[in-house]
């Protein structure tokens, strides 16, 4: 294969080799069920509560009160419809934002649906959500509120804790989809006042398929997958053992390595986004320049449009993405860009490149030279562009 440069670890990441290795044994030689009585799949039963444990140390939580899933989606459809459902009672209204990730926003129009009514927070102009705005959207009949730990296009990370204590004062539950935050940012359960966190094996160089839902002891929940009692009941299925080993190897290397990574991450982040936007006329850079992931980020090239620019780059074996992966292909503008108050024009000329701790600064060079040659021959064919500059000749 000719040279590659991945740029898309939002959309997903490298399984380490040491996450691999960590798995091989429970496909071949351990491969007993956990819920067998046997001591050959108690092995397996270890291997996934140590996961379990792992996983749970790394946030401040109990080992009992984390539960395996098969990933960020089902996290995120788990922890509103089960909430909805069993809170329902109390009350049909549920908070959450204008830029969550699909996973979140459809499962609200499915709850919107079944006569729950959703407030949707707008954002500012860096992607964060007013929290003067969340505390006058709470009702007495409010359940839940739902807002993302961190972005996942344009890398924002929002004020958890203070929703977290805002949820809490007002005693409504908080949950976060936190997909992109997690193994790349501290997070504490009990400090930020979160009741449901959402996190997922493949965004933080684990397997694919994986994913866990934190719930908080004494949040009334339902189980979302019917069938055998595994996960204390509340989460049916033969347990993934080989994903669960993979996600506890991945958890163990991100929280050791988080410091390391982060410092790497943002050094080169902010070199590519320091060149692109010295080098290349009519840049906006999408985001807060202050509370973002370490590896985001997101640029709008205004008389562009994004899609041509990602399949030009590819060309050049560059990956990135224009939205998120699951909304390229179609030709709406990505949602979180609208939000924060672009055009659509320019948020049709965006960019979303996201690095890993083993990209270089030779690779940055490239992709800035890359850019650079890519965005004047798309302007050069832009009558809008063309148009902007006979006018601002005038
Ligand atoms: C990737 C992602 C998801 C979905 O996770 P999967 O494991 O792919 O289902 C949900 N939320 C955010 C913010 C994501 O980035």
């Amino acid at each position: 294969m000719k040279q590659l440069i991945y740029l898309d670890n939002a959309a997903t990441t490298k399984t380490r080799p040491e996450v691999v290795e960590a798995m091989l044994p429970y496909f071949t030689e351990y491969y007993g069920n956990p819920s067998s009585v046997y001591e050959f799949s108690g092995i397996s039963k270890k291997a996934v509560q140590e996961s379990r444990e792992i996983i749970a140390n790394s946030l401040g939580a109990k080992a009992n009160e984390i539960y395996f899933t098969a990933g960020g989606s089902e996290s995120d459809n788990w922890a509103l419809i089960a909430t909805a459902e069993a809170y329902a009672e109390k009350g049909k209204h549920i908070i959450t934002s204008k830029i969550e990730h699909h996973a979140v926003l459809h499962t609200c129009e499915y709850l919107e649906k079944r006569g729950f009514d959703i407030t949707y927070l707008n954002v500012d102009e860096n992607g964060s959500i007013k929290l003067d705005e969340l505390k006058k959207a709470i009702r007495p009949d409010t359940i839940l509120i739902s807002v993302m730990f961190a972005n996942n296009e344009i890398g924002t990370i929002e004020p958890i804790k203070e929703i977290g204590e805002i949820a809490k004062e007002h005693k409504i539950l908080f949950h976060t989809d936190a997909v992109q935050a997690f193994g790349h940012v501290p997070i504490n359960v009990d400090e930020y006042h979160i009741d449901m966190l959402s996190a997922s094996g493949h965004k933080i160089n684990g397997p694919k398929g994986i994913g866990f839902l934190y719930i908080r002891t004494g949040v009334k929940s339902r189980s979302f997958i019917h069938g055998g009692g595994q996960e204390r009941k509340r989460r049916a299925g033969t347990e993934n053992v080989t994903g669960i080993v993979g996600f506890g190897k991945a958890v163990e290397l991100a929280v050791a390595g988080m410091e390391e990574r982060t410092r790497k991450e943002t050094e080169l982040r902010e070199y590519l986004m320091e060149r692109v936007r010295k080098e290349v006329p009519y840049t906006r850079i999408n985001g807060s320049r202050k509370s973002r992931l370490s590896n985001n980020v997101n640029f709008a090239f205004q008389f562009i449009e994004g899609e041509s620019l990602l399949i030009m780059l590819d060309m050049k074996g560059i990956c990135g993405s224009s939205g998120s992966a699951c909304t390229s292909g179609s030709l709406d503008p990505s949602h979180v860009l609208l939000a924060i108050g672009l055009p659509h024009e320019i948020a049709h000329g965006s960019l979303r490149l996201t690095l890993d701790e083993e990209n270089t600064r030779e690779e940055m060079d490239y992709v800035v030279e890359a850019i650079k040659e890519i965005v004047a021959k798309l302007r050069s064919m832009s009558p809008l562009y063309e148009d902007y500059i006979k006018h601002q000749g005038n």
